[in-house]
């Protein structure tokens, strides 16, 4: 099985995972930018990726019975593929769809909705993602799976940024790496400090 420092250094030498001084979106800075789809536009590294999270998940339980794999769009789908091609079981996604009503900052709410796929009652799907800081999508896409009568298996992940904090209920959870997000407010960065200049990621 690989190790953390192998998915790691496969992260950095696509490009996923960049060391520097970067202003985020969010416009903190941080030492280290994490870019998931960068490490997935490579179809077969993320199918080895996908074949390692696969084979981390069935040694450590016995899963049972799994119909799908079932992702949130549009992070998590090229992630489900590859999920569920080792799984040899089809691949489903949820789509985002207008909510009600407008967030904090006055944009409108999405969230989660099967578009083009119907779940079963009775069936069992193993929840894939690229990513979880705090799981929101994740949860969505559990309570879909519930909501249509099916059941979860089991939640894999590449990578957990929570560093093991988000949990979902009793699921089983599996990611391949924990990456800690480091981020200062840029009065309080030091990298500015020491007299660097951020640069945005990705442009
Ligand atoms: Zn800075």
């Amino acid at each position: 099985m690989m190790t953390e420092e192998e998915v790691l250094k496969i992260f950095a030498d696509t490009g996923a995972l960049l060391e520097g001084h970067f202003e985020l979106r969010s416009k903190l800075h941080s030492n280290r930018y994490f870019q998931c789809a960068n490490v997935l536009r490579y179809p077969r590294i993320a199918g080895r990726l996908c074949d390692e999270l696969v084979a981390k998940m069935k040694s450590a339980c016995d899963i049972g019975k799994v119909d799908g794999v079932i992702s949130p769009a549009v992070g998590g789908i090229l992630v489900g593929h590859e999920v569920a091609r080792a799984l040899d079981v089809k691949c489903v996604f949820a789509e985002k769809v207008q909510g009600e009503g407008v967030d904090a900052t006055g944009k409108p709410v999405t969230k989660l909705a099967m578009r083009r796929f119907a779940l079963q009652p009775g069936e069992r799907y193993v929840v894939a993602e690229d990513v979880v800081t705090k799981g929101g999508r994740v949860q969505e896409t559990v309570d879909l799976v519930r909501a249509a009568g099916a059941e979860v298996a089991a939640i894999v992940l590449l990578v957990d940024r929570s560093m093991g904090a988000v949990k979902f209920g009793d699921v089983p959870m599996f990611s391949l790496v924990q990456i800690q997000p480091v981020t200062w407010e840029p009065a309080e960065c030091p990298l500015c400090a020491a007299g660097g200049k951020p640069v945005h990621p990705g442009s």
